[in-house]
């Protein structure tokens, strides 16, 4: 594996990326200066990022991220970002509804408390503005001057809008066939957006090859040499809806998975909670979400297997179709570690399950978000989530942007003249 230098950098003044200390290997745990890494240069095992955390009192951590400001960066101290991250133009998303979904427990039967962390209040809305606005800090201090990624379409839209603020370059790779919402939110920043003929495995790939050439130097692709960074960004939900529990971990968390790193990382939050004395220390389920038509990593946990063994996406949740997900192994470590499941739905029960949280909550997801739903009610239903405990159920992106997925039966009810008579005829008053 190459390891990739960055243009004009010159000086070996070490990075101040706040409490981060180094980066190390998830396999063998060698560590490594911080930089644009991504792969261990003796296990090519995937890197992570090792901090020197906070070392006060539970107590005072508390009060001090309570007195942060209302986003992510409340969880400085906890995230590789410089001390001063909240002064520097950044999109600052984060501190997101956690909305009690007490219709939706009503309805699925829970009575433990049931909550859906709604991620999509962020800035442009997806929770791929927390991985963002942590990998814009990591290249603005390795020197980037051009932000880039591979994407099933959240991503390139958060990088399009980061970059923007920040006065960096992007250009962005997407599958050519995303949907409407997704295109637009990703071109409209300004930036430049590249549709690849192929699935989003062949970005992937694509973009592997492009971050090896001279065409690609001077490019941070927050997906990839900046994925240790990157992925931080996800323990802020596990922060978040912590915090907005009054201190308290959740009994079971749903979460759907693409590649996994968002499972993985909110894992990764939790831990270190516990370790901070944040939380209590005690015992979380952590389930996974996929579509049939991507779930190579259910089938995996479902048939006992360690490794994944990659698939071809076709499904209406395409920001979750990774056919080959990098951090798919992880993900089963943590379902069979903590006791919990990953599972799948149908494209029809995605659907259903979008409309299930906007009838009863008010709340329109994504498909994602119907993915992550739809394996709730399915897991419920089944045995496997239980609901006596408290579960909480993260809603990833706005239904706004996969209007295709529920058009065809959300129309209007009646198309009338502007008249009492014609109201009358519909049948739709007083009942
Ligand atoms: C990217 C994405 C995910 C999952 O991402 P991971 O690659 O598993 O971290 C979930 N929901 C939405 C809406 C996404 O865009
Ligand atoms: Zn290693």
């Amino acid at each position: 594996m190459a390891v990739q230098t960055v243009a004009g950098n010159a000086t070996t003044a070490p990075v101040d990326l706040g409490p981060a200390a180094a980066l190390s290997c998830r396999e063998c745990g060698e560590r490594f200066e911080l930089g644009p890494l991504f792969a261990c240069a003796s296990c090519f095992g995937p890197l992570e990022v090792a901090y020197d955390l906070p070392t006060g009192s539970p107590e005072e951590l508390r009060k001090r991220i309570e007195a942060g400001p209302d986003n992510i960066w409340r969880y400085a101290p906890l995230l590789p970002v410089p001390s001063d991250v909240a002064e520097k133009p950044n999109i600052n998303p984060g501190f997101t509804k956690l909305v009690k979904a007490d219709n939706l427990a009503r309805e699925l039967g829970v009575t433990g408390g049931l909550y859906v962390k709604d991620d999509s209040g962020n800035p442009t809305h997806s929770f791929k503005d927390r991985v963002v606005a942590i990998a814009v800090e990591a290249a603005r201090a390795f020197g980037f001057t051009t932000l880039s990624c591979s994407s099933t379409g959240n991503l390139a839209g958060a990088v399009g809008a980061a970059a923007a603020r920040a006065g960096l370059r992007s250009c962005v790779f997407i599958p050519h066939d995303l949907e409407q919402g997704k295109v637009v939110m990703a071109a409209v920043y300004g930036g430049e957006l590249v549709g690849i003929e192929g699935n989003y495995d062949d970005v992937n790939r694509f973009c592997s090859e492009l971050i090896g050439d001279p065409l690609g130097e001077g490019w941070g692709f927050v997906n990839v040499n900046l994925r240790p960074y990157y992925g931080e960004g996800s323990k802020t939900l596990a922060y978040e809806i912590c915090e907005q529990l009054g201190w308290r971990l959740p009994d079971q968390i749903v979460i759907p998975i693409a590649s996994g790193s968002q499972l993985t990382k909110i894992d990764k939050g939790l831990q270190e909670l516990i370790k901070l004395g944040l939380v209590e220390d005690k015992p979380y389920k952590i389930f996974g979400a996929q579509a049939e038509g991507c779930s190579p990593v259910s089938a995996a946990f479902k048939a006992g297997h360690d490794v994944v063994r990659p698939q071809k996406p076709n499904t209406i949740a395409k920001s979750l179709a990774i056919g080959n997900p990098a951090d798919g192994p992880y993900v089963l470590d943590i379902a069979r570690r903590t006791g919990g499941a990953v599972e799948d739905v149908t494209d029809e029960q995605v659907v259903d399950a979008i409309k299930l949280l906007a009838r009863t909550e008010g709340i329109f997801g994504e498909t994602a978000g119907g993915v992550t739903l739809g394996v709730t009610k399915k897991l419920i239903e089944a045995g496997v989530i239980d609901p006596t405990l408290t579960t909480v159920v993260v809603n990833t992106g706005d239904g706004l942007k996969t209007l295709d997925a529920v058009s065809a039966t959300s129309q209007a009810t009646a198309t009338i003249k502007p008249s009492l008579d014609a109201f009358r005829a519909a049948g739709l008053g007083t009942a």
